[in-house]
């Protein structure tokens, strides 16, 4: 088992707080996601996983065992760095022996073991060639190959992809995303891309300045986020967030031009957010529900369209399906289910309908 547990672990440099009291639990085979934005400790998790790092607080347990006083070489979890790290004069076959032989490890042992991880990973038929010869796809798999052929309980990757162009990306996280699932081995990822973290995730972690603030599923995550925070941080357009007021006739928002009549409405909500997916845009000309607004520009992006409107001093964005006829300055009736509406209270945390 490589289930990796953090019971209230705290790491400083200084007077910074990298990791502040972080407790989590990431389960044996599951794909765990870092997110956050930059410095907000992510790359300090995986250091204290690998060992590299030692906490001033707080208990890290990797199967079970508690690992505070454990070397990295003892812990045996995997780092896998870019793929651009392979090295090129060797063939991928080499580079997949390079951590046994530099481990001394005896060579039938490291023939078995590395046809054992080619198996998995599916390129033993590229073994012979060399890092420029593969494909994208290959690189990924061959430096997954040599992090895995020393056998390790977990493997962890910090942004892998970053650097890789935005189309490259996309194929490349499907691939991981694919490599995991076949592999079954616990997965520790870190990334700042809300979209990647989103797409790759069993279940994902959305740290701010060394606090964890949620952990779940992405899709949970995204229909329950738990603060203002971490509404903001997923999601593109993002959500609209407005303050908001109880009037006569429910919840009203954006001078009036939001209103939502909602019994269920929590009592103490300062604010409201609205997915841009969520909000209802019709031609004011078409009559029928909806509270007028104007048009402030419209974004055409082929399967899809983003419509900034104009609500008294606030800007929306609805994202909206195909490509409407909708034009700027238009007047438009725009309006929103009661049940798709989100409302946080003083201090930005989420309140239950
Ligand atoms: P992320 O990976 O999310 O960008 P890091 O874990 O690298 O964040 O950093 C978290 C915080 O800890 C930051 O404020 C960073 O400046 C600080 N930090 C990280 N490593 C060191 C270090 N070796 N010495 C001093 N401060 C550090
Ligand atoms: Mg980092």
């Amino acid at each position: 088992m490589a289930d990796i547990v953090f019971r209230n672990v705290t790491k400083r440099y200084g007077g910074t707080l990298a990791v502040d009291d972080a407790s989590f639990a990431v389960n044996d085979n599951e794909f765990f996601c870092f997110f956050g934005p930059p410095l907000s400790g992510k790359s300090t998790i995986l250091r204290l996983v690998l060992g590299l790092e030692t906490p001033d607080m707080g208990e890290i347990l990797i199967g079970g065992k508690p690992v505070n006083t454990v070397s990295p070489a003892e812990r045996n979890v995997a780092m896998v760095f870019q793929n651009l790290a392979l090295f090129p004069h060797m063939s991928a076959r080499d580079n997949i022996r390079f951590p046994l032989v530099e481990r001394r490890v005896a060579e039938a042992e490291i023939e078995k073991r590395v046809a054992d991880v080619a198996a998995k990973l599916h390129i033993g038929h590229i073994l012979h060639k060399p890092p420029a010869q593969l494909s994208g796809g290959e690189r990924q798999r061959v430096a997954i190959a040599r992090a895995l052929v020393r056998d390790p309980v977990a493997y962890l990757m910090d942004d892998p992809i970053s650097a890789l162009d935005a189309r490259l990306r996309e194929e490349t996280r499907v691939e991981l995303k694919r490599i995991q699932r076949e592999l079954g081995k616990t997965l520790i990822y870190v990334t700042h891309d809300q979209e990647e973290a989103m797409s790759v995730a069993d279940r994902m972690a959305i740290l701010e300045s060394g606090k964890i603030r949620q952990i779940g599923a992405p899709a949970e995550i995204y229909d329950r986020p738990a603060s203002t925070y971490v509404a903001r941080l997923l999601g593109s357009p993002m959500m609209n967030i407005l303050k908001s007021v109880h009037g006569a006739e429910g919840v009203e928002a954006a001078e009036g031009t939001i209103r939502i009549a909602d019994t269920g409405a929590p009592a103490d909500a300062v604010e409201i957010g609205l997915r841009p997916e969520d909000l209802k845009v019709r031609a004011w000309s078409e009559g029928g529900a909806g509270r007028p607004a104007r048009v402030f520009e419209v974004e055409p992006l082929g399967g899809y369209t983003v419509v900034t409107l104009a609500a008294g001093q606030a800007r929306l964005r609805a994202l909206l399906r195909g490509q409407p006829d909708i034009r700027p300055d238009a007047m438009v009736a725009i309006s929103c289910e009661p049940g798709r509406v989100h409302y946080f209270g003083q201090s930005g945390g989420a309140l239950e309908r």
